[in-house]
C-alpha cells in the first residue's frame, strides 16, 4: 500500500515519499510527516538475528513505498558499508547500570552519520525518480555535527552542491576544523555572527523565498535540506531503534516483548522522534526520557505544556544540543492535536511571532510516554568522570548529559527498566571537554595533545576522522552576519 506524506500546517500538499524528501520542507513551511505510522511486519523474534542493514530495510521499506526494493537496498548497501568502522554499524555497550547505543562509529563520528550518510542516496534515486534534471542544492544549518555529515555524504556527489551555516562561536574547535577542512569545490561551509536557531530561522527564511526559488529555478537548480525536517533523515534513525531492541534480547538482557526505556539527548528532536515513531511502529518501548542541557526547553515544556523559548541561549559542551527552536517538535504537535494541520499551523504561528505557545490538557494528556529533564554544565562533567572511574568507558558530554539523565529519572520514579542511552558522539569529538571533565589539569594541553592522552586513557584507538584533520589544510573562511546569509548563498550559486 503506498504511504503518501502530508504538511503539518495545511492539508493542500499530499506527496509521495520520494517528493517529500527532494522537497525537505513543505511550501507552507510545514514538516512532511506520514498519513499514518505503519506497523513492522516481522516477528520480533526475527529482529534478533537481523543485520544493521536488514533492519534498515525493514523500516524503510514501508514508509518510503514508492521506492523499489532494488532502490533501497542500494541505498542501504551504499550508505552502511566501511564507512564506518564496526560491521554492528550501532554497536550496544554495557556500563554501569545502562546499555549504551553508540551511534558514532561512522565517517564523522557523531549519530548525524547514521541518516546522512544514506541521505544522498535516497534524494539522488529521488530526483531520478521525479525526472528532475535540476542541480539539487542542499542548503543546511548545523549546531555542529550535521554539517559535516553532510558535507562528508554530499560532497563531490554529481548533480549536487551543499552549503552549511553554523555558529562561528557555538560549535567544538573540532567539529569546526572537521567542517572548515572540507574538500570538494561543490562545498560552501560558512560561519555566522549568531546562535544555530538564527542559522537555522535564516535557512528556513531562503526554503520559504518564493523570489529565490524562480531565480534558482531559472538557473537549473532547486534547493533540499539535510537537516532533521527532512524525513529522509528520520526514517533511516527509525532503524536504530528496532535494531537496539533486537540486540538487547539477543544479548539476553531483554526477553522478547519485554518493555526497554530509551534516553535520547535532544536537541531538534529529531533523534527523540524517531524513537517514538519506533514504538508506534511497535517495538516494546516503554518510556522516551529526553534529555537536555541547560538550553531546557523541552524539560519546561514536559512539565508545563509551554513551550517557550523566550531565554537566554546557553553555549554549553554539548553545543549540538544548544537550540531553543526544536524543529521536530512540530510533528509531535501535530500528532498529538488529532493530526490537525489548522491547529499545528496556529501553534506554530504563535511560536514565530510570540516566542511561546501552550498546549491543550487534552495535548498534554498524549505526553504520558514522555519523561523530562535536563543535566547542568557541572552535573555533565561529573557524570564523565563518574562513569570513567567506576567502568574506565569514557562517554562524550551529549552522552553524558543523557546518563545523567537516566539516573535522575530512576531516583524520581524507582522504575528500574531495562534502558538504552543512546550514545550520539565519540568522546573524541569534544576531547577538551571530556578530558577537562575526567581532570581539570588537562585544560593547559594543546588539542592533540589531548587527543592522544584520550587513547591512552581509553584504549580505544583515535578514529580517522580525527586522524585526518590532524593535519589538513582550512579551505573554507567564510564568515558573515545573518542578515548577509542570502547574499552568501545568492553569491556562491551565481545568482
Ligand atoms: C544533533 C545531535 C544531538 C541532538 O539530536 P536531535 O535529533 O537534534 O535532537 C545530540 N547529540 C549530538 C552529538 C548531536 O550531534
Amino acid at each position: 500500500m503506498e504511504l503518501f506524506y502530508r504538511s503539518t500546517r495545511s492539508d493542500k500538499e499530499r506527496v509521495t515519499a520520494s517528493q517529500a524528501i527532494l522537497q525537505g520542507l513543505a511550501a507552507d513551511g510545514g514538516l512532511f510527516v506520514p498519513e499514518e505510522i505503519p506497523k513492522l511486519e516481522l516477528p520480533m523474534v526475527q529482529l534478533k538475528g537481523m543485520s544493521y542493514q536488514e533492519t534498515a530495510y525493514e523500516v524503510m521499506r514501508l514508509f518510503f513505498t514508492d521506492f523499489t526494493g532494488e532502490e533501497l537496498v542500494h541505498c542501504i548497501e551504499s550508505a552502511y558499508d566501511s564507512k564506518f568502522d564496526t560491521e554492528a554499524i550501532a554497536p550496544l555497550r554495557k556500563a554501569g547500570d545502562a546499555c549504551y547505543l553508540e551511534l558514532f562509529h561512522g565517517a564523522t563520528i557523531a549519530f548525524k552519520d547514521m541518516a546522512l550518510s544514506i541521505l544522498p542516496y535516497l534524494m539522488l534515486t529521488a530526483a531520478r525518480k521525479n525526472h528532475v534534471t535540476n542541480e539539487i542544492v542542499i542548503l543546511t544549518a548545523t549546531s555542529g555535527d550535521t554539517g559535516k555529515a553532510a558535507l562528508a555524504g554530499f560532497a563531490k556527489v554529481e548533480g549536487t552542491k551543499i552549503i552549511v551555516f553554523y555558529p562561528k562561536d557555538g560549535v567544538s574547535p573540532i567539529q569546526e576544523k572537521q567542517m572548515v577542512t572540507q574538500e570538494g569545490d561543490n562545498t560552501l561551509v560558512v560561519g555566522i555572527h549568531g546562535n544555530f536557531d538564527q542559522a537555522q530561522t535564516g535557512v528556513k527564511q531562503m526554503f520559504s523565498d518564493q523570489e529565490l526559488a524562480a531565480q534558482m529555478q531559472a538557473r537549473g537548480c532547486q534547493f533540499s535540506s539535510a537537516n532533521s525536517i527532512n524525513i529522509g533523515r528520520l526514517v533511516p534513525q527509525i532503524a536504530y531503534y528496532v535494531y537496539a531492541y533486537g540486540k538487547m534480547c539477543a544479548a539476553g538482557e531483554l526477553e522478547l516483548g519485554d518493555p526497554m526505556n530509551v534516553v535520547v539527548p535532544t536537541g531538534n528532536f529529531g533523534n527523540i522522534l524517531a524513537a517514538y515513531y519506533a514504538k508506534a511502529m511497535g517495538v516494546p518501548i516503554g518510556k522516551l526520557i529526553c534529555a537536555s542541557n541547560e538550553n531546557k526547553v523541552l524539560y519546561d515544556f514536559f512539565r508545563s505544556g509551554s513551550y517557550d523559548r523566550n531565554r537566554e541561549f546557553i553555549l554549553t559542551s554539548s553545543p549540538s544540543m544548544d537550540i531553543l527552536i526544536s524543529s521536530n517538535l512540530e510533528r509531535l504537535i501535530y500528532q498529538i492535536d488529532g493530526r490537525d494541520a489548522e491547529v499545528t499551523r496556529a501553534f506554530m504561528e504563535s511560536l514565530s511571532v510570540n516566542g511561546s505557545y501552550t498546549i491543550t490538557d487534552g495535548m498534554r494528556d498524549q505526553l504520558a510516554d514522555f519523561y523530562g529533564n535536563y543535566a547542568s554544565e557541572a552535573e555533565t562533567a561529573a557524570a564523565i568522570k563518574n562513569l570513567y572511574e567506576q567502568t574506565g568507558y569514557v562517554i562524550d558530554p551529549h552522552t553524558a548529559v543523557a546518563s545523567c539523565v537516566y539516573e535522575k529519572y530512576r531516583k524520581d520514579t524507582g522504575d528500574d527498566t531495562k534502558t538504552v542511552i543512546v550514545s550520539t558522539a565519540s568522546p573524541y569529538k569534544f576531547t577538551r571537554s571530556v578530558m577537562t571533565a575526567i581532570d581539570p589539569a588537562y585544560d593547559a594541553r594543546e588539542d592533540f595533545e589531548l587527543v592522544d592522552e584520550l587513547c591512552r586513557l581509553s584504549g580505544v584507538p583515535v578514529p580517522r576522522a580525527i586522524e585526518e584533520i590532524r593535519t589538513a589544510p582550512v579551505r573554507h573562511k567564510t564568515v558573515c552576519e545573518v542578515e548577509e546569509m542570502p547574499g552568501v548563498v545568492r553569491n556562491f550559486l551565481g545568482l
